[in-house]
């Protein structure tokens, strides 16, 4: 049985449609990793997962009383706003200290308690919200592009801390992110996202799939190539000759 299965979903931004017609899945266990240029609709479709957004058309079914730990892709913290890691991890409701001081040793951050939230490095923000989203001992672990903003080093480390807590936590994990070679082999299915499933299926099948090599191929430049997207399907009912979409990036 599935923990959350959307069928038929499309979501509107305001006037935008960000996603159309999407149908997903995630199994106990099972790590899926999101992949697709800027405003894809990546982040608008994990939103409308756990419940944030209502969808336009189809719907979302969560399994009965199913734990989510979410990692969000952005999260604004006043610098001038006193606020220590312990105070940040006990809203919005008080959680007993051994809970924390577990979820922060998980979260490979157990020194942590008492820094300001301003006083962090990046990939300690990104640990205290790993650890924020650890404490319900989620079913389902979701995360938006943990990993930006970090170094190669740093995200391959946080992407490892992923796969182990997965095996000790036994949870599913579904994540977006720009680096898939970097979370390839631990993802057990990719799944291509522009607006509407561009293609999905084990990291091998996604990998050799010319949307996969157009984001990432040898010589395309990385994570720019990201914003170059090329399909080889077509997005309209009329043609399918295959026509290139171009996406600039929005940053
Ligand atoms: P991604 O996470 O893949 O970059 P998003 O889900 O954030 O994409 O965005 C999908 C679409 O919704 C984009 O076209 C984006 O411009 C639009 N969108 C997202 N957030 C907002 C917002 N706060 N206001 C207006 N449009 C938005
Ligand atoms: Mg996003």
């Amino acid at each position: 049985m599935s923990l959350i299965t959307a069928t038929g979903l499309t979501v509107k931004v305001g006037d935008v449609t960000a996603l159309t017609g999407v149908n997903f899945a995630i199994r106990p266990g099972e790590i899926v990793t999101i992949v697709g240029p800027n405003g894809s609709g990546k982040s608008t479709l994990l939103r409308a997962l756990i419940g944030a957004v209502k969808p336009a058309k189809g719907m979302v079914e969560r399994k009965p009383g199913l734990r989510i730990g979410y990692v969000p892709q952005k999260l604004a913290i006043d610098a001038t706003l006193p606020l220590t890691v312990r105070r940040f991890l006990n809203l919005p409701h008080r959680r007993a200290a051994s809970d924390i001081d577990t979820a922060l040793r998980e979260a490979d951050v157990a020194g942590l308690a008492d820094r300001q939230m301003s006083a962090l490095s990046g990939g300690q923000f990104q640990r205290v919200l790993l650890a924020r989203a650890l404490m319900d001992r989620p079913e389902l672990l979701i995360l938006d592009e943990a990993t930006q903003g970090l170094d190669q080093p740093g995200s391959a480390a946080f992407y490892q801390k992923i796969a182990d807590l997965r095996d000790s936590l036994n949870c599913a994990v579904l994540m977006v992110s720009h680096e898939l070679h970097v979370v390839m082999s631990a993802s057990d299915r990719v799944i291509c996202l522009n607006g509407h499933v561009c293609c999905e299926g084990a990291p091998d099948i996604v990998a050799s799939a010319p949307e996969y090599r157009a984001l990432f191929g040898t010589g395309t430049g990385g994570a720019l190539a990201l914003y170059r997207h090329e399909h080889t399907h077509s997005h309209d009912h009329t043609h399918d000759h295959g026509h290139n979409h171009d996406h600039e990036a929005a940053e």
